[in-house]
């Protein structure tokens, strides 16, 4: 189409990271009518991956360009840490990035106006600039966590020793403080190369000619007041900070298929009946802790879908691999992490799906009634906007900032009294946790009382909708890249 105005997107590995980016980019095409390409560096080895990447190209106005991600095992550890391992591929990717920039640039029939980078792509930020291109970054989480980011070199200057031993909890200004227990990964060891990394790219976003974030105006105001604040935190960021969301999948063909078992499975159960179990892209769990979930399920007496990986100690182990052939175990052989006569004893009462599911398809059913979910913010998004509640179990990242926030700002959670990476949460606090959102209470007149969670999960989705009717910001970014 003559005219039609053209952005590049840069996505870094990972399905958390590209899944997002490919939302964003279709919320462009079918929303503001523009031609999207994106970057990503993509492996090839996850069946996942494969879908979305098929998905996304069918709507005609979004390309693929498709980069291997960068050989680094001379440059790093190979027990690096996953931030580091993706900051140095994307760092060691910028020559693969320059190049596909620049034969965009060369051929494509309008040229591209702006990159969009997310937060471990800044490096590529001085690529947009020498092809004399618009530069924004794109943090797919909320405002909290973006403030954290653009606050963490001051941070940085303010704290002596390990954040995790501090005593009080870190003043961002403008947001609710930050507790030591629940600062990101990178921030856990300053002596970790991941620590320096981070801090590369949180100096990286005020770079940008502005910053998109997956929130709006009525969930986080008083954050972004901050965020654009001169004298708060608008006085380090100083481009503008766009709410764009709430930006969330809808369900794809392409991903529901095969899933007619499961979808003929719930369609037999009672309206939000049923528990939905699942840790994201790339979330694992000690067999030990593995087992405590499998009786905790069991003993809520609820009926639930469990995307099931097998166990590993740590807890973001499957980040480069979910989905991939080498890993992919059926639900049989999964079957053998969990207790004898599971399977069994809860045939019919719960489904195991294994290493990846139909997530967005599970949460809209109507007799999904809840979310026993790792936090990552797409999945606290999904869930929110289903009106669906959660059980928080924070496991990587900046998880344990989310599950605050859906806990304690919010209310739309429950979490353990333990962090789940620390110690192993029993299955009588996780039967009372599920219990907790599921159980529908009666009166002494056997009428239905509320629950106020899910009371608030439908308020804030209410909320959700009427944003994403008003259309967001993303009209304003499109008008300054023209
Ligand atoms: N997802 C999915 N099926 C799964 C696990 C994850 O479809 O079995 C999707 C989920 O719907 C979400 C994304 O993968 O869109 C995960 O992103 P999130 O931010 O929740 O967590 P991350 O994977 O980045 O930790």
């Amino acid at each position: 189409m003559e005219n039609q105005q053209h952005m590049v997107l840069l996505s870094s590995p990972g399905l958390g990271h590209l899944i997002p980016v490919i939302e964003l980019g279709k919320r462009f095409v079918f929303h503001h009518n523009l031609k999207i390409t994106i970057i990503a560096f993509t492996s090839h080895t996850s069946h996942a991956e494969k879908h979305v990447l098929k998905t996304a190209t069918s709507c005609g106005f979004m390309d693929i360009v498709e980069i291997p991600p960068p050989d680094i095992s001379s440059v790093i550890d190979p027990d690096a840490a996953v931030v580091t391992r993706l900051c140095v591929m994307m760092r060691e990717g910028v020559p693969a990035i320059r190049d596909a920039l620049s034969k965009l640039a060369g051929t494509a029939t309008v040229r591209p106006s702006a990159l969009i980078v997310d937060i471990f792509g800044t490096e590529a930020l001085g690529v947009a600039e020498e092809l004399k291109m618009r530069k924004y970054v794109f943090v797919a989480s909320h405002a909290w966590f973006l403030s954290l980011l653009i606050y963490a070199p001051t941070l940085d200057k303010q704290v002596q020793g390990q954040y995790v031993d501090q005593k009080e909890p870190f003043q961002i200004p403008g947001c609710t403080p930050l507790r030591p227990e629940d600062v990101v990964d990178p921030m856990l060891d300053r002596n970790d190369k991941q620590y320096q990394e981070y801090l590369g790219f949180c100096n990286g976003i005020p770079k940008g000619d502005g910053v998109l974030v997956n929130t709006w105006e009525t969930l986080q105001q008083k954050e972004l007041e901050s965020l654009r604040n001169r004298n708060l935190l608008g006085g380090i960021l100083k481009a503008p900070v766009y709410a764009v969301g709430p930006l969330v999948r809808l369900p794809d063909s392409e991903m529901s298929q095969g899933i007619e078992w499961l979808t003929h499975w719930l369609d037999g159960q009672r309206e939000e009946s049923v528990i939905y179990v699942s840790f994201g892209s790339g979330g694992t769990m000690s067999c030990e802790q593995m087992t405590e979930l499998a009786w905790g399920l069991e003993l809520s007496g609820q009926r639930f879908i469990w995307v099931l990986r097998a166990p590993i100690d740590a807890a973001d182990a499957a980040f480069f691999t979910t989905g991939s052939d080498g890993r992919d175990e059926d639900g049989s052989k999964l079957s053998k992490y969990l207790p004898e006569g599971f399977s069994s004893r809860t045939y019919n009462v719960g489904v195991l799906v294994s290493q990846w599911g139909p997530q967005v398809d599970i949460l809209r059913h109507p007799s999904v009634g809840g979310f026993l979910s790792h936090c990552g913010w797409n999945s606290a998004l999904e869930s929110i906007t289903n009106g669906v509640p959660m059980v928080a179990w924070p496991l990587y990242a900046e998880q344990r900032m989310n599950a605050t926030l859906l806990v304690e700002e919010l209310g739309v959670a429950v979490r353990p009294r333990v962090l789940p990476t620390k110690k192993v949460v029993d299955r009588d606090e996780i039967a009372s946790m599920v219990r907790e959102i599921m159980v529908v209470e009666e009166d002494c007149n056997k009428v239905k009382k509320k629950n106020p969670i899910r009371e608030r999960v439908k308020a804030i989705e209410r909320s959700a909708v009427e944003a994403l009717s008003k259309g967001g910001a993303l009209a304003q970014v499109v008008a300054r890249s023209e």
